[in-house]
């Protein structure tokens, strides 16, 4: 139990800066009301949603932070940065995420 701990941890933390980087990258606001983002918060308030047609094979929440970090990166075209208010917003224009 503690290695495992121990290694979710380390990957926690090396995926949370990647996390960082990718907002900054995404420009670090809401793209749809243009919210600031502080790049550096806890994941909750901002989110990276699949945009309607640019899926990917990753779709929904909770298949891994690490899978996800992986597909952001892999494809950024597919996803944009939107404040928690305006993902909700957005999701219930029709698809699901
Ligand atoms: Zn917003």
């Amino acid at each position: 139990m503690f290695a495992l701990q121990y290694v979710y941890d380390t990957t926690r933390g090396y995926y949370a800066n990647r996390i960082i980087d990718l907002r900054v990258q995404f420009g670090a606001h809401c793209w749809f009301c243009g919210k600031e983002c502080d790049p550096h918060e806890e994941d909750g308030k901002f989110q990276f949603a699949h945009r309607h047609g640019f899926k990917t094979k990753l779709t929904g929440y909770g298949r891994g932070e690490a899978n996800r970090v992986h597909d952001i990166s892999n494809h950024p075209i597919s996803y944009m940065l939107l404040c928690d208010n305006c993902h909700k917003k957005y999701d219930n224009l029709g698809e699901t995420t």
